[in-house]
């Protein structure tokens, strides 16, 4: 759950001496985050020059390839195989990029229709302040997942994640973010969950610049799976079956769910237990008062008393009332 930067445009100049027959000339090429890529040419035969490239070869597009942020991604996806590209204008300034290689055409195409909409979502509850031009990608195998997040530090669930693979300073609006997903995604989750995830992993893109890390998981991942499940047409069982199994058991939470639960065996439980805190948040606080506590709270580690007093002012409750109410909200729904 992490993630990027603006990029403008691509010049390249390269030159070659004729005469010298097997002789390789490097050409530099200068994207505007000062990046440098090698282009080798080597002379074949006296004919005309063969450009062997370092960038992912684009099979198809939508007249996304001369997009300036496609050129570290095509860097980065070339040892997986050529790749397709789609362009999504959501009235953002920059258009969203989407990325696959040609075994997963049908993902793109799921994509392409979800995330304009998962955008508008995202930005209904946080607001327009965010980098709205996002780069997605579909990794091809288990390995280039791994590859293009664990470089870039992301974290998240293991279908998707958001990573950054920019340089990032806390407080500025990150630019170099990219949501990747599990070659795995779709057959997993299906469509729809496709349009969760994305609207998940948006949101922590949308709430990057207002993120510091050592947060607490139950507010971030709340948060996050809170806007993602707003508005659709799922029941609390559908969204949290884990959770809905122990409370039908009798089994009500006594505290938030602490952050050493986000991995392991009870990873599952964690997250929803997580979004039905910031769910009951929004339906008695309101939508606005849960962003204004994600605001305070995401801006890193937080003692239980300084949790204490964001529930004081952002809620006007104690710790006690706000987990009594919450006990009480769940139980009416675990029925
Ligand atoms: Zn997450």
């Amino acid at each position: 759950m992490t993630d990027l930067s603006p990029r403008s445009g691509l010049r390249s100049w390269f030159s070659s001496n004729g005469r010298l027959e097997f002789c390789i000339t490097l050409a530099s090429v200068t994207l505007l985050t000062g990046a440098c890529v090698a282009l080798i040419l080597v002379p074949r035969n006296a004919g005309p020059l063969q450009l062997a490239t370092d960038e992912a070869e684009v099979l198809d597009t939508s007249e996304g390839i001369d997009n300036p942020r496609l050129s570290p991604v095509r860097r980065e996806l070339q040892p997986y195989g050529p790749i397709l590209v789609r362009e999504v204008a959501d009235g953002a300034a920059a258009e969203a990029l989407l990325v696959a290689h040609p075994s997963h055409r049908a993902d793109l195409d799921v994509l392409e229709r979800q995330l304009g909409r998962a955008i508008s979502d995202v930005s209904a509850v946080w607001g327009t302040e965010w980098n709205r031009a996002p780069v997605v990608v579909v990794a091809s195998t288990p390995a280039e997942f791994t590859a293009l997040t664990r470089s870039a530090g992301a974290a998240g669930t293991d279908v998707a994640a958001v990573s950054l693979t920019g340089s990032y300073t806390p407080g500025t609006q990150p630019t170099d973010q990219r949501i990747v997903f599990n070659p795995d995604a779709r057959r997993r989750v299906g469509d729809e969950g496709m349009a969760t995830l994305l609207r998940h992993e948006l949101t922590h893109l949308a709430t990057r610049a207002d993120t510091v890390d050592g947060a607490p998981l139950w507010m971030l991942e709340g948060f996050a799976e809170y806007v993602a499940q707003r508005d659709q047409q799922t029941t609390f069982s559908q969204i949290a079956p884990t959770l809905t199994t122990r409370l039908r058991a009798g089994a009500l939470p006594t505290e938030l769910v602490a952050d050493s639960d986000f991995t392991g065996v009870d990873a599952a439980y964690a997250y929803e237990s997580a979004w039905s805190t910031c769910a009951f948040l929004a339906d008695r606080y309101g939508t606005t008062a849960l962003t204004t506590l994600y605001r305070r709270l995401a801006t890193g580690p937080q003692s239980p008393a300084a949790q204490d007093a964001a529930f004081t002012a952002v809620l006007g409750a104690s710790r006690a009332e706000l987990l009594d109410g919450w006990r009480a909200w769940l139980r009416g729904r675990a029925a």
